[in-house]
Order: C-alpha cells, then structure tokens, then sequence
C-alpha cells in the first residue's frame, strides 16, 4: 500500500540521521524535497539514488496533488526539508492534509527537530511549552508579538535567523524587561554550538561583545511569566487570554 513517508533530516551533524530514515529513502519511489539540490547532497553522503522532487511553498499546491496521483498509481512518496522535521517552520502542512483527505496513510520518521533539542538542553521547565515558529520580521508586528506573549507563564520558544537575533533581543528587552531568564542556543549538533543562559540584557552585551555569536542558526528560549493569579480566571484562561488579546 502507498504511503507518504514524513522524514527527519539532520540539523546539522550528519550523524543524526537515523537508519529507519536511510532505510525508508532507500525504499520510497520518490523523494519530495523542500530544496532539491540541498538534498541530494545529503542523499549523495548516504549512497542513495532516487528521484527528486521539489516540494516547497510556492508550488505545494500543485505537487500535493501530482504526489496524490503518484500514490495512487501505487508508488510511495518520503517528504523531507532542508533540516529536521519537515512541516515545523518548514513546508509540508498542505501536503500532508492533502494525502490524508485522500485516505493514504502518512507515516513519521522522527528525528531532529532544533526546538525540541533546544528545550532538551535549556534547563527552563519542559513540561509545558509553546511554540511560536518565526517572529514577525519588523519590529513592530515583532513587538506586538512579544507583547502578547509577555505574561505567558510557560516556556516559549521561537526561531531567529542571524539577520535579525540582536533586533530581537532588544525588542524583547523593551517588551519583556531586561531581567527576562531566555537561553538562546546556536548552531546545535555543529562545530560550533553554543548555549547562552542569561537574562536578556546579559545576553545582548555578550552577542555584542563577541560579533561570532551573532553568527549561525537559533533557537531562542524564553522563561515564562511569573504566575500572576488573576482573581477569578484560572491560570490557562488567563494565559489564552493574553495570546488572544496579542491578535486584537
Ligand atoms: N524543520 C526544522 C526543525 O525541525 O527544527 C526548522 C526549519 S526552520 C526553516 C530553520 C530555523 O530552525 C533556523 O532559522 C533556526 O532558527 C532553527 N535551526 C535549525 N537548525 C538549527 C541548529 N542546528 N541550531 C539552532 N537552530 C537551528
């Protein structure tokens, strides 16, 4: 029976891909790849031949639909992005919808994912989190953001580029104050991966001290709120309350 693989790639150390992964890429028919070239890079390091397929946001409408008819001319499909888990700040959500409607099976082939090994390593609680994928890229939707999730009493967690890490390390120590505890962690499973515990302020000097620090990939991490314990609304409304009050 066809199905659509979902497989984890590595976030950088390539000994993170897992044998299951290696394994069902060497099965599939096809490999539907966010960037084709970067892939078969990585399929090139495994000794693995098959065809590929460009799958990103631009035409995931239409591929969506040619994969569905590929699956059901018999053939089974592996979806992967350039870096951990496919579909978390990375394409295949339509995809996936698409194939399900259709009644294929979707199967995970779990590995990386930068997130989840941030929080592996932050030492900020782990039980609860959310996640926020990407801040907006200007400041003013971007602190309109941090606004909302300002008094959010758990863990939260968003992705930064290089481009924009020091932006947003200032915004968040006007929005959330100085003394907010974060952990940023870059670069993870590569040459040079580092976790930086701190407050916000602490951590803006040493990005501006150090130019390298800027440099790379990112995960940053944020303490949540001290519980305010708003009288008559419990705890998960009033967190709910202010994401919703962020989209007003
Ligand atoms: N699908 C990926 C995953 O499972 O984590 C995320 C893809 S998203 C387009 C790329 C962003 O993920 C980067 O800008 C960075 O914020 C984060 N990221 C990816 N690899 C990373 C790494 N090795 N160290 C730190 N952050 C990383």
């Amino acid at each position: 029976e066809a199905c659509l693989y979902i497989v984890s790639t590595p976030i950088g150390n390539l000994g993170d891909i897992t044998a299951r992964a290696v394994e069902v890429l060497g099965s599939v028919d096809v490999i539907a790849a966010e960037d084709t070239r970067h892939t078969a890079r990585l399929l090139n390091h495994l000794g693995i031949r098959k065809p590929l397929l460009a799958c990103h946001e631009h035409n995931e409408r239409d591929r969506s639909a040619q994969i569905v008819a590929k699956m059901a001319a018999g053939e089974s499909v592996a979806l992967v992005s350039d870096a951990g888990t496919p579909l978390i700040s990375d394409p295949g959500y339509f995809l996936v919808a698409t194939v399900r409607e259709a009644g294929y099976r979707v199967v995970p082939v779990p590995g990386a994912c930068a997130l989840i090994a941030a929080l592996s390593v932050s030492g900020l609680p782990s039980d609860r989190f959310f996640f926020e994928g990407f801040l907006p890229a200007k400041s003013v939707a971007r602190r309109k953001r941090l606004q909302a999730l300002s008094g959010f009493e758990h863990t939260w967690i968003f992705y930064e580029s290089t481009h924009r890490i020091e932006e947003a390390l200032s915004d968040m120590s006007e929005v959330l104050g100085a003394e907010r505890d974060i952990v940023i962690a870059r670069e993870l499973t590569k040459t040079f991966e580092t976790v930086l515990a701190g407050q916000v302020q602490e951590c803006l000097l040493q990005l501006r001290a150090d130019a390298n620090q800027k440099k790379g990939e990112f995960v940053v991490l944020v303490r949540g709120a001290e519980s305010s314990k708003e009288d008559g609304v419990d705890e998960s409304s009033a967190n709910l309350m202010h994401i919703l009050l962020g989209e007003l």
